[in-house]
């Protein structure tokens, strides 16, 4: 079982809409520190299964870790889905669920800046964390463009309402109902835009609005590669159960040399501790990797993604999806360089600032010097 798993109570839940419920969490004292989260990040909930044994989904914070909120998810049902609908139908106040400690990187790092949201359906879910952590903590703008099929299927209605009326002069919502104006276009969306090119953008919804915003944005040369996009799916991976590496095809001049899986639970040098010489060679490179205080030297193999290689040798680093779309394993090459097989989270700034995905990453050069320090 992965060591980021806990048991946690849910302590109530609440209808939402017709279709989609709020789970709120009950954090035992002793886990508080583990559970603390930034805005826009996601709890990933293991989902019981009788075919597989289990499931795992991903489901953002609807609360905000700035207003005094328990932390909170939103789970609209997806039509004939297998989780959202599981959940819908099974979870109760007292329910126990097996959650993973929170992650992702779909989270702002500057609240000085003016935001402009975009959310569509149960998007809106890390949206609204960020909305009200923007408005609690920071002093600037604040304008959310919301896509939903009709009045009905608005989840948060109320609750921005309210947020519109204290803070009028800071916050903006504009609904876009397809039951009234049809789907989002990309002239609807570049004209809504323009007053607010500028702001910070982040989006979360289904791929079509996604499309459809990223080409509004466009029209006014706002670049894909500076909106910040959380995108949802379900995961083909279970982080629940135990991992199975994958060794790719080597790399030119290398032959392929899967690291044999290492014992689990090999002690780690403490920081201060020179672990064992590890001597990089036509097949491994070798990498320092710090992570939760403590610096293992692994031999890296040239074609074995940085994840597989930490787990092979039983170091606990954070995951959840494995395909570059959630962020989780983000770490910074301090040393050396490195590629990536797929990106689907990371933002240009990002990867100037060194940062990388575990998950896909392989190593170029002979020596590196990883952190996972975000
Ligand atoms: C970072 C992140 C955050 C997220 N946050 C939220 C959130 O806050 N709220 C929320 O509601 N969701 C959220 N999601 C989405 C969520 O994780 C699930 O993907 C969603 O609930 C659907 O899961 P499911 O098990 O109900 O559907 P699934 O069973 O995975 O099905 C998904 C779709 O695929 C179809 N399908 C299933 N099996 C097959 C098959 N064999 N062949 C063909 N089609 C098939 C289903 O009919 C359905 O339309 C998030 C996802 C991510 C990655």
């Amino acid at each position: 079982m992965n060591a980021r798993a806990h048991r946690l109570e849910v302590r109530e839940v609440v209808s939402e809409t017709a279709e989609a419920v709020s789970l709120i969490f009950e954090i035992p004292a002793e886990l508080r520190r583990r559970f603390d989260y930034s805005p826009g990040q996601f709890l990933t909930i293991r989902v019981p299964s009788a075919e597989t044994g289990s499931v795992a989904r991903c489901y953002s914070l609807s609360s905000s870790p700035h207003c005094a909120e328990r932390a909170t998810v939103t789970v609209k049902r997806t039509p004939g889905g297998y989780a959202s609908n599981w959940l819908c139908d099974n979870v109760t106040a007292g329910s126990e669920l097996t959650v993973l400690e929170p992650a992702g990187n779909f989270v702002p790092r500057d609240w000085n800046r003016d935001l402009l949201l975009c959310a569509a359906g149960s998007g809106i879910t890390p949206i609204m964390s960020i909305l009200k952590s923007a408005l609690a903590v920071g002093r600037r703008k604040v304008v959310l463009l919301y896509a939903n099929r009709d009045r009905q299927s608005i989840v948060f209605g109320p609750q921005l309402r309210e947020l519109v009326r204290r803070y009028p002069r800071r916050l903006t919502v504009t609904h876009w109902l397809e039951a009234e104006r049809g789907l989002p276009t990309a002239r609807g969306v570049s004209t809504w835009a323009r007053p607010y090119r500028g702001h910070d953008v982040y989006l979360c919804g289904p791929a079509g609005f996604a499309t459809v915003v990223t080409q509004g944005l466009g029209q006014l040369r706002i670049s894909g590669r500076a909106i910040r996009q959380e995108e949802y799916r379900s995961l083909t991976d279970n982080p629940f159960e135990r991992h199975a590496a994958v060794v790719l095809a080597p790399a030119v001049g290398g032959s392929a040399v899967g690291l044999a899986p290492g014992p689990v639970g090999v002690t780690a040098a403490p920081l201060a501790v020179v672990p064992a010489p590890v001597r990089p060679s036509a097949d491994t490179a070798t990498v320092r990797v710090e992570i939760d205080g403590q610096a293992h030297t692994l031999a890296w193999p040239r074609g074995e993604k940085l994840l597989d290689v930490l787990l092979d040798h039983g170091i606990d680093a954070p995951y959840v999806c494995r395909e570059s779309a959630c962020g989780t394993c983000v770490c910074r090459v301090r040393q050396g360089r490195t590629r990536m097989l797929m990106n689907e989270s990371l933002i240009e700034e990002e990867l100037a600032a060194g940062l990388t995905l575990a998950c896909q990453t392989l190593p170029e050069s002979d020596d590196l010097d990883i952190a996972f320090d975000q």
